[in-house]
């Protein structure tokens, strides 16, 4: 059992190293034609004509409106396990000057979700070529707006769980701060539950010389900000994993005019229940004390974001299993911590209530000039190396799921 197990993870690597040229030569198309959220048209239709190409015709469009799934279906068995991949990019200018950058002003794939579409065409074309070797079926899904949109939500609700049922789902996200060609793998809470936070502070104008007349919404605005930090850091469970960060503020029409009104725009992570319970009552009743003491008022509106992202162990065990049998044991990082990033796979776990678990391929790599993070307009990774791993390794994943 065990060399048969150890001969299949050799085939699907050696499937992949094969498969290479193929896989970058996706990896690159999509790279050069990012779409937004939601918008994935082109990304969609050129997924249709890869998965064709290669022989695979059990296709359903328009899934949660752009989404894709496909059906491999194995020789024997009857269980179906999935495969995720997001389609989507980012409202970034790029600046890798890659030969293959992207052509479209204003837009990059600067999260990876390029790798991700051509690692879950390369693991279709793997499992497809060896449908012996395949205990039942694998539901390919390429979901639309993962950054923000809640694509993954869209196609539950559309049904890509179902017909036939998906019992459990993978996925992998390229991580930029673990060294290229690694598999890591997390186990429990992975991804951050992530709420956005508007606040509204308002004062009353006046002149810039006579404060005393109005009331400063800039400087109450000051004291809003270093109090939200305050209470992380000496009112909440230092091990309650947590953060908030603003990232717009505005205010103000002139120099000498005392600003009535300032807006904070910014999201909140929190890997814990606690944490975001505490943050959350904080920043519904006890901030407007400290605004209202100043004598402003407050409007607080916060709308939830994705769940966290709880990995299931036992999809995190076969990950590990079929890290170990592709990109060896030695290429396998365990332990990984969780990232306060969110990630809208975690709906499968929540609202799909299926087991369902993530893990990441590593890109980093000083030598080769690969170290910028994610969202950055530099981001890059060396796809040749990359691909195949990832490939490989989600291959085997669905493999191992269905018990082969
Ligand atoms: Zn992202
Ligand atoms: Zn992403």
């Amino acid at each position: 059992m065990a060399a048969s197990k150890k001969n299949t993870g050799a085939r699907v690597m050696a499937a992949a190293l094969q498969l290479t040229d193929q896989l970058v030569g996706w990896r690159r198309h999509i790279h050069r034609n990012p779409e937004p959220s939601m918008q994935e048209h082109q990304t969609a239709a050129y997924v249709v004509d890869e998965l064709a190409a290669l022989g695979l015709t059990e296709v359903r469009t328009g899934v949660g409106e752009t989404g894709v799934t496909c059906l491999v279906r194995g020789a024997k068995g009857r269980k179906t396990v999935g495969l995720r991949a997001d389609m989507d990019a980012l409202e970034i200018l790029e600046q890798t000057g890659a030969a293959y950058a992207s052509e479209i002003p204003g837009l990059m794939h600067a999260c990876g979700h390029d790798a991700h579409v051509a690692c879950l065409l390369g693991a279709g074309a793997i499992l497809a070529g060896m449908p012996d070797a395949l205990p039942g079926n694998v539901k390919l899904v390429f979901q639309p707006g993962e950054e923000g949109s809640g694509g993954a939500l869209k196609m539950i609700q559309d049904g890509c769980l179902q017909n036939p049922k998906v019992s459990a789902i993978a996925c992998l996200h390229v991580a930029a701060d673990a060294p290229s060609g690694y598999v890591a793998t997390v186990r429990g809470v992975k991804n951050a539950q992530t709420d956005e936070i508007n606040l509204t502070i308002h004062g009353v104008s006046s002149h810039a010389a006579r404060p005393d007349n109005g009331v400063d919404a800039i400087s109450i605005a000051a004291q809003v900000l270093i109090a939200i930090q305050q209470f992380i850091g000496r009112h909440t469970n230092a091990l309650d994993r947590k953060l908030v960060t603003f990232g717009t503020i505005q205010g103000g029409t002139r120099r000498n005019v005392l600003s009535d009104s300032v807006t904070l725009v910014g999201t909140m992570r929190t890997l814990e229940t606690p944490g975001r319970e505490a943050l959350l009552r904080f920043l519904q009743k006890d901030l407007r004390k400290i605004v209202s003491a100043m004598g402003g008022k407050l409007t607080v509106d916060i709308v939830e974001g994705y769940p966290p992202l709880v990995n299931d162990d036992g999809v995190v065990d076969q990950i590990e299993a079929a890290a170990k049998a592709t990109v060896g044991a030695e290429k396998l990082l365990t332990g990984r911590k969780a990232g306060l990033g969110g990630e809208d796979f975690a709906y499968f776990g929540t609202v799909g209530a299926i087991p369902a678990a993530g893990f990441c391929l590593g890109t980093y790599d000083e030598q080769k000039g690969f170290t910028a993070s994610l969202h950055t307009n530099r981001f890059d990774f060396d796809d040749t190396l990359c691909l195949p791993l990832g490939a490989a390794c989600l291959a085997q994943t669905a493999i191992e799921m269905l018990g082969g």
